[in-house]
């Protein structure tokens, strides 16, 4: 069987090694280079160019090179009935976890207004509160927002989570559903955005659903920067309605020069890299939904194109 890889992101070479490591005698090649279209039955692909996979006509597995799977479902040139995978992997709940845990702490322990009062020479003492004194919800309590959540909750913070259906999560506070939203929000200090993008949550932190926070909320964004009307979210920014942000990702990337978000002290700016795809464990499941889609099964973590993730 032939695999083509597709990534401007994610090194060939690495996953060539771990895939092929999982499923010797897998013939790995590497987009442009992609040899007979007929041979070719798996696609590991990120952002592949659109219309590019309808060109094989034996595709029968696409894995999406990451968990967001917004790009990829969206695209109405891809080969109808070919199952789409995406990878969830403990290793990538591990690497979010880590950066939303950064983000958070870096709010919380109040590290913008030290890096503020020290430019301007100031000694600035905050007295620091307990963790516990600190409510942070995570909007998404998926395979990613739920092991961010459960880290939170092991550091002492007190969690609230968001999702669509109901959840339970040990330590976590749970609300769903568009009833659960604003009792979700009003005592949220710290929001942490790790929704997918679909047509539901397209826009869903708006200027109503910001004023739902207290005052000086502080944002965290890693889903998707379409979730977020920006424009609110600047403006909030300025009126000290939300007093800090991180921000991921975005509406547009890279993000262009003229944002205003680039000159506000009070947001960090990240290109897009809170968690990726690890080869070295998320090659493991890869090579079993290509044994299973040989088997005539379904492969693992398998989308929903109509739900959008
Ligand atoms: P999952 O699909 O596992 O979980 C999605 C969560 O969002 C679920 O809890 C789901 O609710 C909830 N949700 C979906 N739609 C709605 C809605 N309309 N209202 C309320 N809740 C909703 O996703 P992951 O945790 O694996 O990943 C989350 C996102 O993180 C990805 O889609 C991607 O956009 C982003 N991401 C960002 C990265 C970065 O580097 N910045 C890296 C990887 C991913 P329910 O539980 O009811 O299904």
């Amino acid at each position: 069987m032939a695999l083509l890889f597709y990534s401007q992101y994610d090194d060939p070479a690495d996953w060539k090694k771990h895939l092929c490591a999982a499923l010797p005698g897998l013939d790995f090649r590497v987009w442009p280079e992609s040899g007979d279209p007929g041979e070719i039955e798996a696609a590991l692909v990120w952002k592949p160019p659109a219309g590019e996979l309808r060109r094989f006509p034996n595709l029968r597995l696409i894995v999406n090179l990451g968990a967001g799977v917004d790009s990829i479902v969206k695209d109405a040139t891809l080969p109808a009935g070919v199952p789409i995978a995406r990878i969830v992997d403990p290793e990538m709940g591990r690497m979010m976890s880590q950066f939303v845990l950064a983000a958070v702490l870096r709010h919380y322990r109040e590290f913008v207004s030290f890096a503020r009062a020290q430019r301007e020479r100031r000694w600035h003492y905050i007295h620091p509160r307990e963790a516990a004194e600190c409510s942070v919800g995570v909007m998404g309590l998926g395979s990613l927002g739920g092991a961010a959540a459960t880290e939170l909750a092991r550091q002492g913070f007190r969690v609230r989570g968001w999702s669509r259906s109901a959840r339970q999560l040990a330590d976590v506070e749970t609300f769903h559903g568009e009833a659960g939203l604003a009792p979700f929000l009003r005592q949220t200090e710290i929001l942490v955005v790790m929704l997918p993008l679909t047509p539901e949550t397209e826009n869903l932190v708006d200027a109503r659903l910001l004023a739902m926070l207290p005052r000086g909320a502080k944002f965290v964004n890693v889903g998707r920067g379409r979730l977020v009307d920006e424009d609110a979210l600047i403006a909030a920014l300025r009126s000290g309605q939300i007093a800090e942000a991180t921000l991921d990702v975005m509406r547009v990337e890279p993000l262009p020069a003229e944002s205003p978000l680039w000159d506000m002290e009070q947001v960090l700016i990240t290109p897009h890299l809170a968690s990726v795809g690890i080869p070295r464990t998320a090659a493991l499941q890869v090579a079993e939904s290509i044994r299973r889609v040989r088997a005539g099964q379904p492969p693992l973590n398998t989308v929903d194109p109509q739900r959008g993730y």
